[in-house]
């Protein structure tokens, strides 16, 4: 089985330690790669590239940066991968990014497949690239038709996996699995996994990324609010059940989103692999 882990950059000193700690801890089920986001229009693009390159450099687990082109021209694209390359970083999730409501200039860049086809252009096959995928549909997608159809633009541009927003629906990721095979895509779709420890926090990343919460699953945390314990049971009970349905079917990658912590994306992950 194969499962990796995703942070935010660390802002503080702080931070930075206690991801160290996290780093350390969840390398015992042996991760196939550490990967870092990165703030689409310049937000916490200098934080990422530190922290991409102290993974790299201080563990034996492979870093994986995200990168984001929404705003970027292709000489910031290269002098960042390059830096990568340098460091002997050879895997890039690569992303339009969301676009900023300020942002004026968009850059060389409009979607992501024309990211990844740069980077295969300039650095033929050194990169191994992830793209993102939305079982759910992307939010701004006009319809699920057209949502697969730029999906597979992604492929044949050159990506080499896909990894998908956070869904609680099974089925969902399974429709999406066919529906993109049938259009001729062979790659693996790793889902991503988002643990459940926060109802308010869900709540608004769920609004921000349009990924959806179940009735059932949604009525439940609002119940638990408050008790955080009984919440964390619910929510690990949830995802876990996800992740065997998964495995039952044939998945054999995971993508925690960890939210730079041990817990509990560890306990899952020891729970599939
Ligand atoms: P695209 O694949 O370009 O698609 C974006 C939208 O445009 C879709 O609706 C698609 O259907 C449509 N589209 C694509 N091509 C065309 C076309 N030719 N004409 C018209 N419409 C088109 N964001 C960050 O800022 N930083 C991160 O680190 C980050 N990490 C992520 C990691 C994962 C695993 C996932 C799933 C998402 C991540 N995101 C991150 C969020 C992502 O950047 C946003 O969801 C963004 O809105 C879309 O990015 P994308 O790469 O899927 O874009």
């Amino acid at each position: 089985m194969k499962i990796s882990f995703e942070f935010f950059p660390p802002r503080t000193n702080q931070g930075k330690e206690k991801l160290t700690q996290v780093r350390q801890s969840l390398s015992v089920i042996s991760p196939e790669y550490f990967s870092t986001t990165f703030g689409a229009g310049g937000t916490t693009q200098n934080a990422t590239l530190k922290a991409v390159l102290d993974i790299q450099k201080n563990g034996n687990i492979p870093a994986a940066p995200h990168l984001s082109c929404i705003g970027s021209e292709k000489s910031n694209i290269v002098e960042l991968l390059d830096k990568y390359k340098s460091a002997n970083i050879n895997r890039i999730i690569a992303l339009r990014g969301d676009i900023p409501s300020d942002m004026h200039d968009i850059g060389d860049f409009h979607y992501a497949n024309e990211l990844v086809e740069f980077i295969q252009s300039e650095y033929n096959d050194y990169f191994h690239i992830q793209v993102a995928a939305y079982p759910e549909m992307h939010p701004q997608a006009n319809n699920i038709a057209s949502d697969l159809a730029h999906f597979v633009n992604k492929i044949k541009a050159g990506a080499n996996g896909a990894t998908t927003q956070y869904f609680y629906n099974a089925d969902a990721y399974f429709r999406f699995r066919d529906d993109v095979q049938k259009l001729g895509v062979d790659i693996p779709i790793t889902p991503g996994i988002m643990p459940i420890i926060n109802y308010t926090q869900l709540l608004n990343f769920s609004n921000m990324c349009g990924a959806q919460i179940p009735k059932w699953i949604l009525e439940r945390l609002k119940l638990y609010e408050t008790d955080l314990e009984s919440l964390g049971d619910f929510g690990f009970d949830v995802v876990s059940n996800l992740c065997q349905t998964l495995k039952s079917q044939g998945v054999g990658s995971f993508h925690f989103y960890s939210m730079n912590r041990t817990e509990p994306s560890l306990k899952l992950a020891k729970s599939i692999v």
